[in-house]
């Protein structure tokens, strides 16, 4: 007999989703949170996600009327290559959708996950998971406050340094990036017409994705010292570069958000699930801000990881290991390559790489059937869709 059916280290939005996935179906579920520092970021949620949040009677309620909608991408070529791609516009529309997904505060969206995994009675440990060892049919986590719980499974959900990851005994391929990731927002005084737009920069895209009203939040991706000097700029100064990267295209830039910049870096756990340890987010998958992947790759490890665990007919858990293992990895594989990919086409400055970008892109310009594919691919998965995420 174990103490929880399943324990979920870490309270990013990847483990309460998945803790409060699981307590919804009955699962006597506890959740390792230790205090953590506010995040200025916003996410973008794509509908597969936007559908686990009305699953969990989080959307849209008073969620969605503080985010604002992403009725069209662009992706604006503005490396000043040899090789330029075309500009390319995706439309919630060509696929019969309202909208792509919503821009989600990561300050609204953590605490309507907790408030959700706390009324759904998901137990609370306000402490650091330090441990893991399993034994037979357990798994036995050890706490910073030296307490010890057990369970059928432990979700490991305690970001991309994972404690947990460590005490399964699952090594990583790690990579960096020559970039810093600046996230911030901003007021501006033209519309923004709930469009994302991607600027493709030589020192890697600049991303800004509507906000309620005339704001924005952006993903500006510098070379470090640039970032650096960007970091250290009064509002004003900050607010004047971001117009000349907009080109003016929503105006006069003011009122600036809190600012936060984060060292670009990948990572892939070489196994996604080992002895009763199943990782979800970044515990498993790093990727650079690109076409809005990571968190929504990170939902789905949550939701797959509580529909494997409610169908679970194998007491050994050797079989549900291997299934979530293969399942996550044909998924996250070629989405943290085309990342990886599209980034260094950008950064390396290689004109046939760059070439490749313009030939890939200049296909999707003129191919709707291929533009078609990719947004829909872009979207969700073609197969193995959590059933959570389902629109109903
Ligand atoms: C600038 C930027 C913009 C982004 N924009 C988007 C976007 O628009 N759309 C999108 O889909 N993705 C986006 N992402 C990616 C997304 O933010 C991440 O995928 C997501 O935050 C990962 O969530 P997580 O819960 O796995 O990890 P985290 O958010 O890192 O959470 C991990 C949690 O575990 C806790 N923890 C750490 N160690 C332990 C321990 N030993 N025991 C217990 N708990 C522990 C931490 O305190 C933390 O609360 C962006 C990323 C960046 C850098």
């Amino acid at each position: 007999m174990t103490d929880y059916g399943v324990i979920v280290a870490g309270a990013g939005p990847a483990g309460l989703a998945a803790a409060a996935l699981l307590a919804k179906e009955g699962i006597a579920t506890a959740l390792i949170a230790p205090a953590s520092a506010e995040d200025p970021r916003t996410v973008a949620l794509m509908q597969p996600s936007i559908q686990l949040l009305r699953y969990l009677d989080i959307w849209p309620g008073s969620l969605e009327t503080q985010t604002a909608a992403l009725r069209k991408l662009r992706i604006i070529d503005d490396t000043g290559s040899l090789v330029a791609a075309p500009n390319l516009e995706f439309e919630s529309q060509e696929l019969n959708l309202e909208a792509f997904g919503w821009n989600i505060p990561l300050g609204l969206l953590l605490p309507a996950l907790r408030e959700c995994a706390e009324v759904l009675g998901v137990t609370i440990i306000k402490a650091t998971a330090i441990g893991a060892r399993s034994s037979g049919d357990a798994i036995h986590i050890t706490l910073s406050n030296a307490a010890e719980f057990s369970a059928s499974f432990c979700l490991a959900a305690d970001g991309a340094n994972s404690a947990m990851r460590k005490a399964a005994g699952i090594a990583t391929d790690n990579w960096s990036y020559d970039q810093t990731a600046i996230a911030t927002s901003f007021a501006h005084s033209k519309g923004h017409d709930n469009v994302s737009t991607e600027y493709h920069k030589s020192a890697g895209p600049f991303t800004t994705v509507p906000l309620p009203e005339n704001r924005s939040s952006l993903v500006w991706m510098e070379h470090p010292g640039r970032a650096e000097a960007l970091m250290t700029m009064n509002d004003g100064e900050l607010a004047a570069e971001i117009q000349i990267e907009t080109h003016g295209e929503l105006g006069l830039i003011s009122n600036l958000g809190p600012r936060k910049s984060f060292p670009m870096k990948g990572l892939t756990a070489r196994q996604f699930a080992k002895d009763r340890v199943m990782l979800i987010g970044e515990a498993a998958h790093v990727v650079p801000p690109i076409g809005a992947q990571g968190l929504n790759m990170s939902l789905r490890d949550a939701a797959l990881a509580a529909d494997l665990i409610l169908a679970n007919k194998d007491a050994g858990g050797d079989h549900l290991m291997a299934e979530y293992n293969a399942m996550r990895r044909a998924e996250v594989l070629p989405r943290q390559q085309f990342i990886d990919l599209m980034n260094k086409s950008l950064l390396l400055g290689f004109l046939p790489l760059e070439a490749a970008r313009a030939v890939g892109l200049s296909a999707l310009y003129y191919l709707g059937p291929l533009k078609r594919f990719v947004m829909e691919r872009g979207l969700q998965p073609k197969d193995n869709l959590p059933f959570t995420m389902r629109a109903s």
